[in-house]
C-alpha cells in the first residue's frame, strides 16, 4: 500500500492562503532601491573590509542570517525565525546564513547544533547559495572580535573597568536616575590595552575585570551606559576548546558577525529594539577612520553598507511555551519524554506530532510578520495543519474505543471485501480494499441501549450503514455485570451492499465506521490534549509547572482497517472521523504500531 509519507515537499493541492502582511518587505524594497546596497562588494567569505573592498559584487540581493545559539532544541517561535529569514532570502532571490552564535561556552553542545541543523533541513530550507556553503560560526571570529576591541580602546571608546560587580551596578544607576563614570573609565588607552592584553593572557581572575564601551553613564538607553563587551569566563568552548578565557557579549558579538558576513538586513525579535542604539554604534566606529592623539590613524575596519537591524514580534502561541529553558526544565524534570515528546512545540515534538513542513510553513505564512506583540491562538497552528493535510492524507478507518458488533444473521465464516476511495478527492489514487465478517469492531460511542433524540447511530430496532459496507439493522446487546455493554447484535441485510444496485433501496441517517475483527491490525493510538491548561503558562510571574495538564496524553488500545499492518514510521493518516494521525517516527514499526493523533478533524480549541 502507497501512503502519505510525512515528506518535506508541499504536495500538489496544498492549500496557498493570501500571504499575510510582512512589513519587512517594505524595508528590503526601500533599501534595494538605495544605491548603495547595489554595488555591495561580497568576497564569497566573511570578513572585513580588508577582505570585501574590491571583490565583485554580491549576487544575492539580500543577505540575511539565522543565528541560534545552540544551547537548546528549536521550537515554533524559531520556525517563524527561520521562515522569516530564509524565506525572506528565497523570495528576494538572496541568501541567508545558517550561523550559530555560539560565543556563550557554557550551554553550547554538538548534540544541539545537529539538531538545530537538522530542524532547517526539513523545514525544507537550506544555506547553500551562489556556490556558497553558508554555515558559519561566531567563534570563528573570536580573533577579529578581539581585534575589533583593541581598535575600540585605542580609538578611546572602551575601557577595561576593575569595580567589582557590585559597584558597577550601583554605578549603573536606575530608569529614572542616571549612572555614575567609573574611576577607570579615563584611564589613558595604553593603560586599558595593557589590562585588556593581561585579561586575555589570563592574568586575571574570573569576574575581576570587564571590557567596556565608553558611551554615557547618563543615556536614558539602560544599554548606551558603557555596556560591558568582553568578561573573562574560564570555560572550555565546544570549538575552540580552551584557547580563550575571555568571551565576547553578545551585544557586541552579534553585530560583528552581521557585519562580517555582509548581512544586509538583521532581523530579530522586539526584545533587541533597545540594543539598536549600541549596534548602530559599534559598527558606525569600527566603519570609520578614527584619527588619534598621537596624530596617528585607525583605519577602519568594516565595510559599508552596514548591516541593519530591523525586529519583529516574536511569536507568543497560547496554551505553549517558548523559552528553551523553561523547555528544558520539562525535560530534565522528566514531564515530558524528552525534547522530541510530541506535546512539546519543539520542531523534532512537532514533526513527531505528525506536523509536516509544509504546514508550519503555512502556519507561518498566515501569522505574518507584525511590529508589535500579539498572542496567536493554538487553533491557528493546528488549522495550517488540517489544511495541508486535508488534501494529501490517505484515509484509513481505525477503531479507538472499540466494542464488538455480532452480525447474527450470517453463518461463522461469512466473509465479504469492501473497498473505499484512498482520498475522496482523489480517484486517481484509486481504492482500499478490507474485508467484512460476521463479528466486527464499532466504537462503543455508536451505540446506546437508550437513545436521546436525534441519535442515528446504533439502538435497538434502527438501521444504520457499515460505512462503504452494508445496511444492518440493531437487534440488542449483552452486557456484563456491570451493565457495560460487551456485544452489539444486528441483522444484516445482504442486498444493500455500498455500491450494488440494491444499495438504494434502503434510506439511513447513521453512517457507522467499523472493522472486521478476522482482519483487523492492532495498535497502540496515543491522543494528545494541551500540556498546559493555562491560556498563558508562564506570563506575568505564573509558575508554568503550575498549570501542566495531568491528562494531557491518554492511550489507547485501537483496531485499524485490513492491510495496515505495513504502515513505516512517519506515513500519516486521517481516520475517518477521528484525525489526522501519524505512525510515531521512535515507537512505531511493522507488527508494532503506534499512532499519534497529530490534530482532530475539527477544531476543538477556539473559543
Ligand atoms: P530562548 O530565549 O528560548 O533561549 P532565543 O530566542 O534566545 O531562545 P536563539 O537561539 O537566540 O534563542 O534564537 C535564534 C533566533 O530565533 C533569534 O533570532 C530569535 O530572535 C529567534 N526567535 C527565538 N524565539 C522566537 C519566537 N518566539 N518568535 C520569533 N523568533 C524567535
Ligand atoms: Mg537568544
Amino acid at each position: 500500500m502507497s501512503t502519505a509519507g510525512n515528506s518535506p515537499k508541499t504536495a500538489a493541492g496544498a492549500p496557498e492562503a493570501a500571504p499575510a502582511s510582512n512589513f519587512l518587505k517594505n524595508v528590503i524594497d526601500h533599501d534595494l532601491a538605495l544605491p548603495e546596497y547595489a554595488a555591495r562588494p561580497w568576497a564569497g567569505k566573511p570578513g572585513p573590509a580588508s577582505v570585501h573592498t574590491g571583490a565583485k559584487a554580491d549576487p544575492a540581493r539580500i543577505r540575511l542570517r539565522f543565528p541560534p545559539e545552540p544551547n537548546g532544541y528549536l521550537h515554533v517561535g524559531h520556525a517563524k525565525a527561520i521562515c522569516v529569514n530564509f524565506g525572506l532570502a528565497e523570495e528576494y532571490a538572496g541568501a541567508c546564513h545558517m550561523r550559530f552564535d555560539d560565543t556563550n561556552p557554557e550551554k553550547e553542545t554538538e548534540e544541539f547544533a545537529n539538531s538545530i541543523l537538522d530542524a532547517v533541513r526539513w523545514l525544507g530550507f537550506g544555506w547553500t547559495h551562489f556556490g556558497d556553503d553558508n554555515l558559519y560560526y561566531a567563534s570563528d571570529y573570536f580573533e577579529f572580535m578581539y581585534s575589533a576591541a583593541e581598535f575600540l580602546i585605542q580609538a578611546g571608546l572602551a575601557y577595561v573597568d576593575e569595580q567589582t560587580p557590585d559597584e558597577m551596578r550601583a554605578n549603573r544607576g536606575t530608569l529614572t536616575q542616571p549612572g555614575q563614570n567609573s574611576p577607570y573609565r579615563e584611564r589613558p588607552a595604553s593603560e586599558s590595552l595593557a589590562r585588556f592584553r593581561a585579561m586575555r593572557a589570563g592574568e586575571l581572575p574570573d569576574g575581576a575585570a570587564v571590557l567596556r564601551a565608553k558611551i554615557d553613564m547618563a543615556s536614558p538607553n539602560m544599554n548606551m551606559r558603557d555596556p560591558a563587551i568582553y568578561r573573562i569566563k574560564r570555560a572550555h568552548h565546544i570549538r575552540t576548546g580552551d584557547a580563550w578565557c575571555i568571551y565576547p557579549m553578545y551585544t557586541f558579538a552579534h553585530p560583528i558577525e552581521d557585519a562580517l558576513e555582509r548581512i544586509t538586513h538583521s532581523f530579530c525579535t522586539l526584545e533587541f529594539e533597545d540594543q539598536r542604539p549600541f549596534y548602530d554604534w559599534l559598527l558606525g566606529n569600527l566603519a570609520r577612520d578614527h584619527e588619534l592623539p598621537d596624530g596617528k590613524r585607525l583605519q577602519a575596519l568594516l565595510g559599508h553598507p552596514l548591516p541593519k537591524q530591523v525586529e519583529f514580534a516574536r511569536l507568543n502561541l497560547s496554551y505553549v511555551i517558548t523559552s528553551k529553558r523553561k523547555l528544558q526544565q520539562l525535560v530534565s524534570d522528566g514531564r515530558v519524554s524528552g525534547w522530541d515528546d510530541p506535546r512539546m512545540p519543539t520542531i523534532v515534538g512537532l514533526r513527531r506530532r505528525g506536523f509536516t513542513p509544509s504546514a508550519i510553513r503555512l502556519f507561518c505564512q498566515r501569522i505574518g510578520v507584525s511590529k508589535s506583540d500579539s498572542w496567536i491562538d493554538y487553533s491557528v497552528l493546528e488549522g495550517a495543519l488540517r489544511d495541508d493535510l486535508d488534501p494529501k492524507a490517505h484515509r484509513a478507518v481505525a477503531v479507538l474505543d472499540p466494542v464488538q458488533l455480532i452480525l447474527d444473521n450470517v453463518p461463522d465464516d461469512w466473509s465479504d471485501t469492501c473497498s473505499a476511495p484512498v482520498h475522496p478527492h482523489h480517484e486517481d489514487w484509486g481504492t482500499r480494499q478490507f474485508t467484512i465478517g460476521k463479528r466486527l469492531w464499532i466504537e462503543a460511542e455508536d451505540f446506546m441501549e437508550d437513545p436521546p433524540k436525534k441519535f442515528f447511530r446504533l439502538f435497538p430496532g434502527n438501521r444504520v450503514r457499515l460505512r462503504y459496507g452494508y445496511v444492518i439493522e440493531c437487534t440488542g446487546c449483552d452486557k456484563d455485570e456491570h451493565g457495560k455493554v460487551t456485544a452489539v447484535h444486528a441483522q444484516v441485510f445482504l442486498d444493500s451492499k455500498s455500491g450494488t444496485p440494491g444499495a438504494d433501496t434502503y434510506k439511513v441517517k447513521g453512517n457507522l465506521h467499523w472493522v472486521d475483527q478476522a482482519t483487523a491490525v492492532p495498535a497502540r493510538v496515543r491522543l494528545y490534549d494541551r500540556l498546559f491548561s493555562d491560556e498563558h503558562p508562564d506570563s506575568s510571574g505564573k509558575n508554568f509547572l503550575d498549570s501542566l495538564n495531568p491528562d494531557s496524553l491518554t492511550e489507547v488500545r485501537a483496531w485499524l482497517e485490513t492491510g495496515m499492518s505495513d504502515v513505516k514510521a512517519g506515513d500519516i493518516y486521517q481516520f475517518e472521523r477521528h484525525g489526522y494521525f501519524v505512525a510515531d517516527l521512535k515507537d512505531s514499526a511493522p507488527g508494532k504500531l503506534v499512532f499519534n493523533r497529530a490534530v482532530t478533524l475539527k477544531d476543538s480549541w477556539s473559543k
